[in-house]
């Protein structure tokens, strides 16, 4: 099969290497796919190159670009449910999740399709009558856009919808994890309009991503990953002085008051960890409760977690599929082995589940882990399954030292019923977004993106369109004379 997408062509690998792409519910294989040689990275990147430099993209008015992201809003609506049911079958996610999945998508290239036209720069004060100033946009140039496995369609579409509104070329590459929503988006963008060689797809491990980011010919990485990867791309970023964006992991503090509604925020807490397993990087994996409600707060949480149900994504039963892989299992019941030695009390979970229909897929059962403390390594580490630890602390304090005690910077929230409180423990905590009373929404017109080794930049919002513009300032003298400046 050719899926591949070089220069306006599906096209095979040009060294016919192939791989499995698995379904993590049975480890059955899905299909095989394209695996990009170096000379495929280089077709890629020179078709991309010469897109920007020669074709038409960006000298297609923003307007015409808008339209072509609306139209592919559209088709997005058309194939949802095909596109929900690929992503689950790829990553294990529940169809219901694949559908918030696309339809958030959706959203994204709605809102970028608005903000295509929306800003045509501005015009400074110069100060002269006889003088024209203007700041405008335009797009950086070859785009390398690498996207991890956890919400493949999700994630590029972040980079694609603002990367293409500006008018910028790309180069894509889905988690050889999971590639399969990301060779259906290329497919819609071309139906859509985008001309050839404007997008190319390669698929492929790690070292495919390193020969793109390693290419002269690209102007600008964006990447979501993992702290180590994002750090070996910045330093590829480096060689030519290169953009580069990094949504990297999280370790996502969600604090309780007494005070809280505690149903809710108990509710809440279980969504905040175990949705997909865990494998969020807003995940809310690091609990920390106020004294008062903590041992009522713990007991609930492990008897729900106990009751979650696990199976196939496609089952409508099913609450919470697998994990995406057997290697990505084995790293995190290293994890959970890990933890009792250290302190940690295991109060649900540990362990793959019994039930015989579930022993082929990658599942671990929700798991929680009480008596945690700030310097835990399961505290500490970004552990990125179904595993939340819980702290426990007495004063507002107390509890906002704890919250940014971390490395990372993603998001957290804050559960309490006193809205003076709220908003400054909000105030106070190093992350790039604080829900309060609620977890996990975020919007497509609002930035997202992390403090400290969360990452560089943001995505969404304005900002998230930023990335992919230059910024020119133009200064017309509208009524040359000589200066003078010096006499002879
Ligand atoms: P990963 O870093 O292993 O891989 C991400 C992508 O980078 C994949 O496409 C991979 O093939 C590619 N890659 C690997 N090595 C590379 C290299 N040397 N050069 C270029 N590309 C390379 O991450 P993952 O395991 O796929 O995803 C999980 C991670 O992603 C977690 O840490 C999670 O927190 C993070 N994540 C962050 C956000 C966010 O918004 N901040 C969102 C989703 C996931």
């Amino acid at each position: 099969m050719k899926d591949l997408h070089l220069d306006g062509n599906w096209s095979e690998s040009s060294d016919g290497t192939r791989s499995d792409v698995l379904n993590p519910f049975n480890a059955e294989v899905l299909c095989t796919v394209a695996v990009a040689s170096p000379d495929d990275v280089a077709t890629a990147v020179t078709a991309a190159r010469r897109a920007f430099d020669g074709g038409p993209w960006r000298r297609t008015s923003a307007a015409e670009r808008g339209r072509i992201l609306r139209h592919v809003a559209e088709l997005l609506v058309r194939d949802r449910d095909e596109l929900a049911r690929t992503e689950s079958l790829d990553t294990g996610k529940t169809f219901a999740e694949g559908r918030i999945d696309v339809d958030d998508v959706t959203a994204v290239f709605r809102y970028y399709a608005g903000l295509a036209d929306a800003d045509a720069g501005r015009v400074v004060d110069a100060g002269s009558g006889t003088v024209v100033s203007r700041i405008v946009h335009e797009p950086v140039g070859v785009c390398a856009l690498i996207a991890p496995w956890n919400y493949p369609l999700l994630q590029m579409s972040w980079k694609v919808a603002p990367a293409l509104a500006a008018g910028n070329t790309l180069v894509l590459k889905p988690s050889e994890v999971t590639p399969l929503t990301t060779i259906k988006l290329v497919a819609l963008l071309e139906e859509a309009g985008v001309p050839p060689g404007v997008v190319n797809l390669l698929l492929g491990p790690g070292q495919v991503g390193a020969a793109m980011t390693g290419h002269p010919g690209v102007d600008l990485i964006s990447f979501t990953g993992g702290l180590a990867t994002g750090e070996k791309i910045m330093a590829a970023a480096a060689k030519g002085v290169r953009r580069v964006a990094l949504e990297l992991g999280g370790k996502n503090p969600n604090v309780v008051f007494d005070d809280a509604d505690f149903d809710t925020a108990l509710d809440y807490a279980l969504a905040a960890a175990f949705v997909h397993s865990g494998q969020v990087c807003s995940a809310g994996s690091r609990l920390i409760v106020q004294d008062g409600i903590h041992d009522r707060f713990v007991a609930e949480l492990a008897a729900r977690a106990d009751r979650i149900r696990l199976g196939n994504g496609l089952d409508p039963e099913t609450e919470t599929g697998p994990l995406v892989s057997a290697e990505h299992r084995a790293k995190v019941e290293r994890h959970i082995a890990d933890a009792p030695a250290a302190g940690a009390v295991l109060r649900a979970g540990g362990s793959r589940p019994d039930d015989p229909s579930l022993r082929d897929g990658f599942f671990l059962r929700p798991t929680v882990f009480s008596e945690c403390t700030a310097d835990m390594a399961i505290v500490r580490e970004e552990v990125f399954g179904p595993v939340v630890t819980v702290e426990r602390f007495r004063t507002e304090t107390e509890a906002v030292a704890l919250a940014n005690d971390t490395d990372y910077g993603l998001a957290g929230a804050v559960w309490t019923s006193d809205a003076s409180r709220a908003q400054r423990v909000a105030g106070a905590l190093r992350h790039g977004t604080v829900w309060i009373n609620d977890y996990h929404p975020y919007l497509p017109q609002a930035e997202w993106g992390g403090f400290g080794k969360s990452g560089i930049g943001r995505e969404l919002g304005p900002s998230g369109l930023d990335e992919y513009r230059e910024t020119k300032h133009v200064y017309h003298n509208i009524a040359p004379a000589p200066q003078h400046w010096f006499k002879g």
